[in-house]
């Protein structure tokens, strides 16, 4: 049952009137249809399928697919998207130029506010975001850049500077070798969008 078979069968992108379950990962979400009655979906996503990320995967060795299990609901009478992430990625260790996995499993929850006034519905540390700031405006419903989402915590959960734990450098007569500055994760910006202040 793990093996799972191309079934990129184009007849599940009929407007289907149930979640899907076990085909692609959506890149939407129609806050129209689901933003009441709840949404979830879970299955396998190839971090290649990730445009952002595949630039800092590694190409030296086989990516696996991760597994993730999402759920949009209310709660306080705000939307929020709760996901868990299961599996890893390959980048290259900035120390031997090797393969090196990084573990993404975790579990991220971002809740979706309709404007600033929610704010005090919600917990201090819960991170959040402005549904009019990621909602696509484009289209005449209103859609949740679901993949985007995701997309997004994986690249914040991504090292820079990724590095076994057990390789070194051969070096010793240099003294100690000067760590490497870790500098600002690129992505960093995305956090800054996020509630924390
Ligand atoms: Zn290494």
């Amino acid at each position: 049952m793990s093996s799972t078979p191309e079934t990129n069968s184009s007849a599940f992108h009929t407007d289907s009137k149930k979640a899907p379950v076990s085909t692609s990962m959506p890149e939407h979400i129609s806050l129209d249809k689901w933003a009441d009655t709840g949404f979830e979906w879970s299955g396998e996503v190839d971090p290649n399928d990730f445009e952002r990320l595949v630039a800092m995967l590694s190409t030296e060795h086989d990516q696996s697919n991760l597994h993730l299990s999402a759920e949009l609901y209310r709660r306080n009478n705000v939307l929020h998207l709760a996901f868990t992430l299961k599996g890893d990625i390959w980048l290259t260790c900035q120390r031997c130029l090797q393969p090196v996995a990084v573990d993404l499993s975790d579990d991220y929850n971002i809740a979706l506010l309709e404007n600033d006034s929610q704010v005090r519905l919600i917990d201090e540390e819960q991170d959040y975001l402005l549904l009019d700031e990621i909602v696509a405006v484009q289209s005449p419903e209103r859609l949740l850049p679901f993949k985007k989402l995701v997309e997004d915590e994986v690249l914040l959960k991504t090292p820079l500077a990724p590095k076994h734990d057990d390789c070194e450098m051969s070096v010793e007569q240099f003294g100690e070798i000067p760590e490497e500055e870790e500098g600002e994760n690129p992505f960093a910006a995305l956090a800054s969008l996020k509630g924390k202040l």
